[in-house]
């Protein structure tokens, strides 16, 4: 068959009209067990935590968007982070990007390390860091790019070189690009994970977590802890995140559109000190952004003169963007990683990656554009 494009896959892929009624969309299989014909024969489901049709038809979706051959959905973000980890065993030790989520950052410094994992946190963009921490119990090389919140990029093709070479899977959370925007698996990375209750789900209506790959023996790793420890989706949120990702192609080109020109309105304002955002000629990494990305995507993180009050002044009250956590919906979501998204991160480790006082993370929807710009100058007038 032909190979198709991510905007034919988006909506097509695991999406077979279903088989009795000839229904378009994937339906909701609101069931827990499966009638079995006889004895010791099953129609190839037989309980919803190893196998439900919705969640397999998203599974399959998002694989297929990732380039990849298999995909397991889980009940959160996290929860997908989690089967990684338990594939793992007591003394492995993980080499990871240090701007992460905080959430994740979390489960790996308070959860798995109680269970017997190591952690080196590296420069996300330092490429000859992540060489340079592997140890002979090295299993895992984490990569989240671009970071949360700053944005920072790392360069997936030498870092898959770098665990290529010493026979080290490479993992990348894709939340923030999402596979429109950036394929890690193409660029060399074993496995790729996603919180789809941000871009894939798009609306701010599901929790949900994915984690794809090509990699046979680490699709029947993840797949085992995923029928064991059982965090699995559910048929409706699978429905949800699957009709949510028919315009994904669609939402994340106007995510940047609004994106890009907000981030160079921005970048001229004097009120602000910084703006971060790997669309702009002034990030760090923007040439390498530009070689692994299609575009910016929507995600701004901007440091605003006058550090906290400042930024507490300027969150209250916006009438377009919500103040709330989290990201990648339609709508404008705006945030203070240091109080919100990344408290779990101790202040001096907080200090020391740059996650500043002063610095707000704007997730940008995809309403007006100048109904957006308004909005955020008159919350700068107001720091
Ligand atoms: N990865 C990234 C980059 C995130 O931003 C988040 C959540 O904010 C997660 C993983 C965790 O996902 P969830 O909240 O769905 O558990």
């Amino acid at each position: 068959m032909k190979k198709q494009a991510i905007e034919t896959l988006a909506i097509h892929a695991g999406c077979e009209p279903e088989s009795v009624t000839g229904a378009v969309n994937v339906p909701i299989f609101q069931t827990s067990t499966y009638a079995q014909p006889e004895v010791g024969k099953h129609t190839g489901y037989e309980y919803s935590r190893t196998g439900n049709p919705t969640r397999f038809a998203l599974e399959q979706n998002i694989a297929a968007l990732e380039g990849a051959k298999y995909g397991a959905c889980f009940g959160s973000g996290c929860a997908a982070t989690d089967a990684i980890m338990h594939c793992l065993s007591m003394g492995d030790h993980v080499v990871c990007a240090d701007d992460i989520y905080g959430g994740t950052f979390r489960l790996f410094d308070k959860v798995h390390t109680r269970h017997g994992l190591k952690f080196t946190y590296v420069p996300a963009a330092d490429v000859a860091a992540y060489e340079a921490a592997i140890t002979n119990d090295t299993k895992i090389i984490w990569l989240e790019t671009p970071t949360n919140p700053l944005l920072a990029v790392a360069d997936i093709e030498a870092i898959c070189k770098i665990g290529k070479k010493h026979n080290i899977p490479v993992v990348v959370d894709n939340t923030f690009a999402t596979p429109y925007l950036q394929q890690p698996i193409a660029l060399g990375a074993t496995m790729v994970l996603h919180s789809v209750t941000k871009y894939l789900g798009g609306h701010s209506d599901v929790v949900g977590g994915a984690v794809v790959t090509n990699d046979d023996e680490w699709n029947e790793r993840v797949h085992f802890v995923q029928n064991s420890a059982g965090g699995v989706m559910g048929p409706f949120d699978a429905f949800l995140t699957l009709r949510g990702i028919k315009t994904l192609h669609v939402r994340m080109d106007r995510h940047s559109d609004n994106a890009e020109s907000i981030a160079a309105w921005l970048e001229g304002h004097e009120k602000v000190e910084k703006v971060i955002y790997p669309g702009l000629k002034s990030h760090p990494q923007h040439e390498l952004a530009m070689r692994q990305m299609r575009r910016g995507g929507g995600m701004i993180s901007f440091v605003v003169k006058g550090g906290l009050e400042a930024s507490k002044r300027l969150l209250k009250g916006m009438e377009v963007f919500t103040l709330a956590e989290s990201l990648g919906g339609v709508e404008s979501l705006i945030e203070h990683p240091a109080i919100m998204t990344h408290a779990s991160i101790p202040a001096d480790m907080r200090a020391a990656r740059g996650i500043d006082d002063g610095l707000v993370r704007i997730s940008v929807g995809i309403e007006n554009l100048q109904d957006l710009q308004d909005d955020l100058k008159a919350a700068l007038d107001r720091a």
